[in-house]
């Protein structure tokens, strides 16, 4: 018995603690690296959110979030300046004592924090002299606190806490100093945004105040031109045949005018009223992509292939929805005037200060003598009558110009009869 235990034992690995140690070693160190990269990208996912969020409150709550999972904490809060006040705007993890808390200058950490600007840590609180609970739960035995500073003043305090005694290190800090410096920047964004777009929303309103004033104005004169001449048709055994021909032309142009006058009151007061507008920073090429699983959906029952050959990442300041609302019509149209198993190709490209989409179809194309007009309302090229299948209503091209003009852009069009049509829509940057 005793020689196969010698055996046994000479068998044996003689480094086994060595390689035991290394082992442990190398699953700390790899759980570790797994660790950090886990902090990494959720730190580039919330600072990708964050900086393309326009308000600054959900902007805290995400960093809040953030901070609380990404240091392992039990609890957050975060404190931003309103009105000179550094008021708690979000908790998370923890039940606040007081909603709506007002921090005192060099009250607690986060009041210490405040007038000093800078990080503070405490691994143990039982033997801080700033600490102050909030919450009403457990003690926070461990807390961490950041300042958020725009233009050299403070204006929040971001604070985590955890329940366990030294449970901070370094890495904990890096991470939360790196929220904050997100915070920042995304809040300055944000407010930036918000100054931009109401002055683009004050000159968009002032100007479609213009065209409603205007139309209004003219309303009354033309009415009473009308009633006039009506009236002086009354007494047609007075006129001579020539001049009542001429009356008969004022009165049908004055009509014709009355109409034009009408459908534009009715296109500010449908499309177009100031308050009506939602100016706001928007991915573009996400709007276009929408637009675009849209119409090859329509697209489908005519075979017919719709190709985005460009679509560069941008963020353009404007009304999102009615924007997207003038790519539809423009994009429904190059597929209803096409041919079966056509094509409609859709750039877009930006210039110096605009962005220009063209939309290219393979369709039926636009006469000459249709070109001019195909953007009044209610306008519809003559051929296109004798297709009974391809129903509309001779509005959505008017709207779109509008839309690209109240934006200050454009809409430009080529046809050939027969070989297809290129609409080219500009879109100036509103805020360059
Ligand atoms: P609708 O399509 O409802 O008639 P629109 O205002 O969108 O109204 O278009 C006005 C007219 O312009 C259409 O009736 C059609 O004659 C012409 N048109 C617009 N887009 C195209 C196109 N891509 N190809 C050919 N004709 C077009």
């Amino acid at each position: 018995m005793a020689t196969r235990l010698k055996t046994l034992n000479s068998k044996r690995n003689p480094w086994t603690n060595l390689v035991d140690f290394l082992r442990r070693v190398n699953a700390a160190r790899r759980s570790e690296i797994l660790l950090y990269n886990k902090r990494l990208s959720l730190l580039s996912r919330i600072a990708k959110t964050i900086n393309s969020e326009a308000r600054v409150k959900k902007i805290l709550r995400l960093i809040l979030k953030g901070a609380v999972n990404l240091t392992n904490s039990n609890a957050g809060v975060i404190f931003f300046k309103k009105n000179q006040k550094l008021r708690a705007i979000e908790s998370y993890g923890i039940k606040m004592v007081k909603k709506d808390l007002i921090i005192r200058p060099w009250r607690g950490i986060v009041g210490h924090v405040l007038k000093t600007k800078k990080f503070y840590l405490c691994n143990n609180t039982d033997k801080d002299r700033f600490f102050v609970a909030w919450g009403s739960g457990k003690r926070a035995h461990s807390e961490l606190a950041v300042p958020i500073i725009i233009d050299r003043g403070v204006v929040g305090v971001l604070i985590v806490s955890s329940r366990d005694y030294d449970k901070y290190k370094k890495i904990d800090e890096i991470v939360l100093k790196d929220l904050s410096e997100n915070a920042s920047i995304a809040i300055k964004n944000a407010k930036t945004n918000q100054i931009l777009e109401e002055r683009v929303r004050r000159v968009l309103a002032s100007k479609m105040q213009f065209v409603a004033d205007v139309s209004h104005e003219l309303r009354t004169p033309l009415t009473v031109i009308r009633g006039n001449i009506e009236l002086l048709q009354r007494k047609k055994n007075q006129i001579p045949k020539e001049d009542r021909e001429a009356m008969q032309d004022v009165v049908e142009e004055t009509k014709n005018v009355s109409h034009k006058l009408e459908n534009l009151i009715n296109l500010i007061h449908e499309d177009a009223r100031p308050e009506k507008i939602q100016i706001k920073l928007f991915e573009f090429s996400k709007m276009i992509m929408e637009v675009l699983v849209i119409m090859r959906r329509l697209a489908r029952e005519k075979r017919i292939k719709v190709i985005i050959k460009n679509n560069p990442k941008i963020k353009f300041l404007g009304d999102r929805e009615k924007i997207k609302e003038m790519f539809l019509n423009i994009l429904t149209n190059a597929v209803k005037y096409n041919q079966y198993q056509g094509s409609v190709i859709l750039k877009v490209e930006i210039k110096k200060s605009r962005v220009e989409v063209e939309v290219v179809d393979t369709g039926i194309g636009i006469a000459r003598a249709d070109l001019p007009f195909i953007f009044d309302r209610f306008y519809r090229a003559k051929e296109i009558e004798r297709y009974k299948k391809r129903a509309g209503s001779g509005i959505g091209l008017s709207v779109s110009r509008f839309i690209a003009r109240a934006h200050g852009g454009e809409i430009k069009v080529v046809s050939k009869v027969g070989s297809g049509t290129k609409f080219i829509v500009i879109l100036p940057f509103l805020d360059s």
